[in-house]
């Protein structure tokens, strides 16, 4: 076959759809079998398959690759549709979002500007604006779709500093012009009095921006977290009025709608309130608990509506694809900040005509139409049917919960609010905090590499702990009691092998 033949066009459609369909049914074929999330096969099992390939000796059949993908990648794959993956926030897709990758990938538009994309940048701003409109961040909100959390936050924050600055310059050439100040400061100098204020249970994706933007880890501030994990408000106040005492310039606040361990919730009112008090740029990371703005339990999210930014994850808790992402900003005039017009893309005229370029607000150029997965999803099964499916998975946390807490193999930290639990296995009372880490370790691993069920794991004050994040539906109470079951046996087993004294006690049943 000519290479031609292989790009898509009015003479290859019926290659097209063949050879679509044929991945199509490889695919179905693997999620009907898959008997088990994972295979368990290690990396040393699986590099000198993929290594042993000559990719100097294509094979040109469609359907030779896809037996050869087979033994790569679709057998040992990660299957997150299976209700004993429970580990990280990676969720089952739906249908209607599938299709829409499928089709996305093929016309191929590219949301940067309206001559790349035409419908489609209006299909995201809709989007935009619904999601906004959700939030309640009123009239003038704005926003663009990204590759994850971490680059939402990243612009979030990006945004954050330099309106920040734009607002000190003001002040600063007001106070010179008074004759209050010789000399504005240098930009370099009121950088490094830049803070982020941000819970200990933030996501990391925070203080690895504050690094990006040019600030260093030593902007982030951590605020404690009260015994559910949530933002402590008082420790905030404190903090802010000890920046401001210390000539410290707070950028943005950082407040957690979901945090990645405990899906626990800061204050948001309470957050809002001393942000607007203190004048500082409020950001919501809603990444995981954006899936309460379709839910019953929406009063959960109450006072995200008064964020200067927000961002929310579609490819976490609405079912959606890798990546589907949005960060969405009150006032759209501060995405200005990452405005860039270049003559060969988005040149000023085009801006002044109203032409709509997307990339105008965007950190990135060529970007994916992601917006189409959540149109197809809204437009097929409709907003409240995602929010059922999280209602769903959050009331069976909470049933976890309490066989959880009723178990005593097992400590619980948290009651969740959304739909993890952080758990660990306790051995008997003899044994000691390194037998107890390692055991946890050690129970997580070997059922990895059983393959029978996938769970995460986490440190908590200093503790190897284990981690379910379910967001299945299909994870039944009856997979959890499973999972628990097996996690308890190859802990009992690591004990009997490595436990000395501890050895003993298993021996006897041990009173709850
Ligand atoms: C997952 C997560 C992120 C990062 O999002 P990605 O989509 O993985 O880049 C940020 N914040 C929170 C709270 C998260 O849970």
């Amino acid at each position: 076959m000519s290479s031609r033949s292989h790009l898509l066009n009015d003479r290859t459609v019926e290659q097209y759809r063949r050879s679509l369909t044929d991945g199509v049914e490889r695919v179905a074929g693997k999620i009907a079998g898959a008997d088990r999330p994972f295979t368990g096969a290690t990396p040393e099992q699986l590099a000198p398959a993929v290594a042993g390939i000559d990719l100097e000796q294509p094979l040109a059949d469609p359907s030779a690759a896809l037996d050869e993908l087979e033994e790569v990648y679709l057998r040992d794959a990660v299957y997150f549709h299976h209700p004993r993956y429970i580990a990280h926030l990676n969720c089952p897709v739906v249908i209607p979002a599938v299709l829409g990758e499928a089709v996305l990938s093929a016309v191929n538009s590219s949301l940067d500007t309206w001559d790349q994309s035409a419908g489609g940048t209006l299909i995201e701003r809709r989007l935009i604006s619904w999601t906004a409109e959700r939030i309640g961040l009123g009239d003038d909100a704005d926003g663009i779709f990204t590759s994850g959390g971490t680059q939402s936050n990243l612009q979030a924050l990006l945004l954050a500093r330099d309106e920040t600055c734009r607002l000190l310059a003001l002040k600063a050439e007001a106070e010179v012009a008074g004759g209050e100040t010789p000399q504005p400061e240098s930009r370099h100098a009121l950088r490094s009095r830049l803070r982020i204020l941000t819970s200990a249970c933030s996501h990391f994706s925070v203080e690895k921006a504050a690094r990006m933007l040019g600030l260093g880890s030593e902007a982030v501030i951590s605020v404690p977290v009260d015994s559910e994990r949530r933002m402590q408000t008082v420790a905030l106040a404190r903090e802010l009025e000890r920046c401001e005492r210390d000539g410290l310039e707070v950028m943005a606040v950082v407040a957690t709608a979901g945090t990645t361990d405990f899906g626990s919730i800061d204050p948001l009112p309470e957050i809002a309130g001393l942000c607007e008090r203190a004048g500082v740029w409020m950001h919501v990371d809603a990444a995981y608990g954006c899936g309460l703005l379709t839910s019953r339990r929406r009063a959960l999210l109450d006072g995200i509506e008064r964020a200067n930014s927000v961002t929310v994850d579609y490819h976490k808790s609405f079912f959606q694809p890798v990546s589907s992402s949005a960060v969405l900003v009150r006032d759209g005039a501060t995405l200005g900040h990452v405005t860039y017009y270049a003559d060969y893309l988005n040149p000023e005229r085009s801006a002044k005509r109203k032409i709509p370029n997307q990339v105008d607000k965007s950190i990135q150029t060529t970007r994916r139409f992601d917006a189409l997965k959540l149109w197809l999803t809204l437009r097929i099964m409709g907003a409240d049917g995602i929010g059922e499916l999280f209602d769903e998975v959050i009331d069976r946390a909470a049933d976890a919960w309490k066989v959880l807490n009723d178990d005593p193999r097992f400590e619980v930290v948290t009651e969740p609010q959304l739909s993890t639990l952080v758990f660990r296995y306790l051995p008997p009372a003899t044994a000691d905090r390194t037998l107890t880490d390692q055991v946890n370790l050690h129970a997580r691993e070997a059922l990895f590499a059983s393959g029978d069920a996938i769970v995460a794991g986490t440190v908590v004050d200093g503790s190897h702990y284990l981690k379910f994040t379910l967001l299945n539906p299909e994870t039944t109470l009856d997979d959890i009691t499973a999972v628990l079951d097996l996690i308890a046996e190859h802990a009992g087993r690591y004990l009997s092998e490595h436990g000395t004294h501890a050895e003993a006690e298993l021996s006897t049943p041990r009173a709850s």
